[in-house]
């Protein structure tokens, strides 16, 4: 089973706001360096790069503070498989690359075709703590 997927996700998301972090603080550099040679003031430029270090800061704090697959984890998404010749019914967790009417193999009961039957999302009981 993988799972990672879903859990590399915020970690790509982390990188993003790490290059957008990196990139804006160079942006202000550069316009320091205007600053300091020219001696102009670009403006648009130092809000734009403090503002986006502002908001990279902002959202690499919010996703210290809470586990990144609090959100993701709440949704289950289950495959259901049944036999084409007898009553043989089960369900597992959903793969990628599972679509209704899809061939998974063969019955354990009476070796017909097996075939997904129906993709459901279940949504798990939060558990309240009031
Ligand atoms: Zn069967």
């Amino acid at each position: 089973m993988e799972e990672g997927g879903v859990r590399r996700a915020p970690i790509f998301f982390m990188a993003v706001i790490i290059v957008m972090l990196v990139m804006s603080l160079a942006a202000l550099i550069l316009a320091l360096v205007a600053y300091l040679t020219q001696n102009t003031i670009e403006y648009m430029n130092v809000i734009l790069s403090v503002s986006a270090i502002a908001l990279s800061v902002y959202l690499l704090i919010q996703m210290r503070r809470k586990p990144p697959s609090l959100g993701f984890e709440t949704l289950k998404v289950s495959t259901v498989i049944k036999c084409v010749k007898c009553n043989y019914e089960s369900v597992r967790e959903f793969e990628r690359g599972d679509y209704v009417l899809k061939e998974v193999g063969s019955c354990p009961k009476c070796s017909g075709t097996l075939h997904i039957y129906s993709i459901f999302r279940e949504v798990k009981e939060r558990e309240k703590t009031y």
